[in-house]
């Protein structure tokens, strides 16, 4: 697997560029690929993976948001929700482009697909913010929070940013969250012990077909696994469950997940239980009936869950209502807004669009989301 020591060295760009990905894995039929999430994306030349932030170039891949800020704003721990690390404490939240779900209820449609933005990446004419981790650990202390939440899009496949902000961070005396759909890879996780204290990480449901009919992944035995693994790993997790009428709210599934809790995390783990709010292929359903959360929440208490905790009045850790990036930024949105041209010494004349990428990888994401149980 080509990696790691080279990057461990490696200096963060002054200026948007591509970055080596960290988890690669040349193979012999001529594809690299990714190992930083579960779908482990077999990338030829010229291709996206399906979170579409990740390029082959000539064999390497690599990622194309590396400290592209799509979204930012300051909040109480309590928001992400988090309620049993450094309570009362202000975490700066950050995020990207790209998501390694394709969930049918998504709030953040623009930022967590990021299709639009990935693609002007791609073409290297992108106008989004771009900052270096130096530049972030000096807003957030300036700002006077206590800690930086990687969250909006799936810090996964933004995991070379993540890490080289999560360093800096803790030099300088922040702590660091990392909100996930816990899709990721055993190597990742690895990759993150050490940089992140906490992991806020779903559990949508305990059935494959939850799974397969509202996120297009093929089971949920390796999402448990990696929540397991990060608490494993020492990281401080904590659990999520955002309740979708008619689609994971029965008394049996809700207890299942309590009791999966107390049985892998312990009866101390705290559970968020979150109301679902209509949106995308979901608009036609209503938001979840108060009366089915308080049941939630009645059968993690009977499961013996100590730290349970819902929420009526919001859906999700949306990037909505944040102020304009150049607001947190101090800066000036002509020139945080100037175009993102890789430099030519980084992906040579021909640019980082290259045509095949129009083509197959396209049509890779729809037979993908087409056949979801199939990659
Ligand atoms: S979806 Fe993205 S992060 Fe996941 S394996 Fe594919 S390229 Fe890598």
């Amino acid at each position: 697997m080509c990696e790691v020591a080279s990057m461990s060295d490696r200096k963060a760009p002054e200026q948007y560029g591509l970055v080596e990905t960290r988890l690669q894995e040349r193979l012999d039929n001529g594809t690299t690929q990714c190992n930083l999430c579960l779908w482990r994306c077999k990338i030829k030349h010229g291709q996206r993976g399906f979170c579409q932030a990740h390029v082959n170039r000539h064999g390497t891949l690599y990622n194309l948001s590396y400290g592209i800020l799509s979204s930012i704003d300051i909040n109480a721990i309590e928001e992400k929700p988090v309620r049993c690390y450094r309570p009362g404490t202000k975490v700066m939240s950050i995020g990207s482009f790209g998501c390694s779900f394709r969930c049918g209820g998504c709030h953040n449609l623009d930022i967590s697909w990021g299709v639009d933005a990935l693609d002007d990446l791609a073409r290297g004419e992108s106008r989004q913010a771009y900052v270096t981790p130096q530049e972030m650990v000096d807003v957030a202390l300036k700002a006077g929070v206590q800690g930086i939440a990687f969250t909006y899009s799936e810090p996964a496949v933004w995991l070379e940013y993540v890490i080289d902000v999560a360093k800096l961070a803790h030099e300088n005396g922040l702590y660091t969250v990392y909100v996930s759909n816990s899709f990721v890879t055993d190597e990742a996780l690895q990759q993150v012990a050490g940089h992140i204290d906490v992991m806020c990480s779903d559990i949508k449901s305990m059935r494959d077909a939850f799974y397969q009919q509202i996120c297009a992944v093929s089971s949920v035995e390796p999402v448990l696994h990696a929540i397991r693994k990060a608490q494993e790993l020492g990281i401080h997790v904590e659990t999520r469950t955002n309740i979708i009428p008619g689609r994971n709210d029965s008394p049996e599934e809700l207890r299942q997940i309590a009791e999966w809790i107390r049985d892998n995390l312990g009866a101390d783990s705290p559970w968020h239980i979150t109301r679902f709010f209509p949106a995308y292929q979901l608009h036609h359903l209503p938001p979840t009936p108060l009366d089915i959360m308080r049941k939630a929440e009645q059968q993690a208490l009977e499961a013996g869950l100590q730290h349970v905790y819902v929420y009526a009045d919001t859906g999700c850790d949306c990037a909505q209502e944040n102020m304009p990036i150049e607001h947190y930024l101090e800066a000036d949105a002509e020139t945080l807004f100037a175009p993102k041209k890789c430099a030519k010494s980084c992906c040579g004349d021909d640019g980082v669009l290259l045509k095949k990428y129009e083509t197959d990888a396209t049509e890779n994401i729809d037979l993908v989301l087409n056949s979801p149980t199939k990659h």
